[in-house]
C-alpha cells in the first residue's frame, strides 16, 4: 500500500516536483515528494482497476484536483459568453470545490474515490452532497461541452440514442424537455442504467445520478447546469434559449467515448 502523505504534498503529475523546489529549498524534500508521485500514480491507476465506472464519467485523473478549463473563458461564445464561464468556473465551480475539500478534511472522505462517496451519500453530511455534487457536475459539465461542438454522436451511442428515444431530434426535444421542467436550480443527465439501457433525468440543486438518493440512479453521459447562473448574463430568464443553444457546443467525441466506457463497466452479456 502506498504511504498517504497530507494531501498538500501530493504533487499529481512529475513537473509538480519541480515547483516545489523554491517553495521547500531542500533537496531532501524533493526526493520524498518524488518518491510520493510514484507512490501515488501507482494508487491511481490500482483505484482506477477495482472502480472501470471511474474513468468512465470523469477523465481527470485525480479526483480531488480543481481541473483546469479545459478551454479559455471564450471559447464556447456566441452560445455561451465569456464572463459567465469565467464567473461560473472560477466562482462557483471554485468555491465548491473549496467547500468540499473543506468538508472531507480529516474524514474517511479524503482517501475515498467521489464515486463511492455519492453512491453513499446518504450517511454524509449534507455538505458533502451540495459540495460534493457542486465540484463533480461542474467539471462533468465542463467536459461535456468543448469549441466548436455540436456535431452528431456517432457509432453505438448514436444507434442507441435512435433505438431509445426514436430520433436524435426526439432525443434533444426530451432532454431540453428536461431542462426546462426543473423547478429551480439543477441538472439534466443522459445516463446510462444497469441494464445497458439510455435515459434523460434531471437532478435538483447539486444532485446527481450517481447519488444513491437519485430518483433514478445511472452513470452520467452528458449534462446540462440550468442554474440560473449558467446563462441568466446572457439569456436572463430564457432558459429554453440556453438549452437550445447549448447543442452547438456538445463534445459528443467525449459523450460517446463516455458511453463505450460506461456500457463496458456493466459487464453485460
Ligand atoms: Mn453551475
Amino acid at each position: 500500500m502506498a504511504v498517504k502523505f497530507p494531501r498538500i504534498f501530493v504533487p499529481i503529475k512529475s513537473g509538480d516536483c519541480m515547483k516545489k523546489i523554491n517553495y521547500f529549498g531542500s533537496m531532501f524534500v524533493i526526493g520524498l515528494l518524488c518518491i510520493n508521485t510514484r507512490a501515488v500514480s501507482q494508487n491511481a491507476s490500482e483505484k482506477q482497476m477495482k472502480a472501470p465506472a471511474y474513468q468512465s464519467v470523469i477523465n481527470n485523473q485525480n479526483i480531488f484536483d480543481f481541473p483546469p478549463l479545459p478551454y479559455s473563458y471564450d471559447a464556447l461564445e456566441p452560445y455561451i459568453d465569456k464572463l459567465t464561464v469565467e464567473i461560473h468556473y472560477s466562482k462557483h465551480h471554485k468555491a465548491y470545490y473549496d467547500n468540499f475539500t473543506k468538508a472531507i478534511a480529516g474524514t474517511e472522505m479524503e482517501s475515498m474515490d467521489i464515486i463511492d462517496i455519492f453512491k453513499n451519500i446518504s450517511k454524509y453530511p449534507v455538505a458533502i452532497r451540495n459540495n460534493g455534487g457542486g465540484y463533480f457536475n461542474h467539471t462533468f459539465y465542463w467536459e461535456s461541452m468543448k469549441p466548436q461542438g455540436g456535431e452528431t454522436p456517432t457509432g453505438e451511442l448514436s444507434a442507441s440514442i435512435i433505438k431509445t428515444f426514436g430520433s436524435f431530434e426526439e432525443f434533444k426535444k426530451q432532454f431540453e424537455e428536461s431542462g426546462k421542467m426543473r423547478f429551480g436550480s439543477g441538472w439534466a443527465w443522459l445516463c446510462l442504467d444497469d441494464k445497458g439501457k439510455l435515459f434523460i433525468c434531471s437532478t435538483p440543486n447539486q444532485d446527481n445520478p450517481l447519488m444513491d438518493i437519485a430518483e433514478k440512479k445511472g452513470i452520467p453521459l452528458l449534462t446540462v447546469d440550468v442554474w440560473e447562473h449558467a446563462y441568466y448574463l446572457k439569456y436572463q430568464n430564457k432558459r429554453a434559449d440556453y438549452l437550445t443553444a447549448f447543442w452547438n457546443v456538445v463534445d459528443w467525441n467525449n459523450v460517446s467515448k463516455r458511453y463505450e466506457n460506461a456500457y463496458k463497466s456493466l459487464n453485460l452479456k
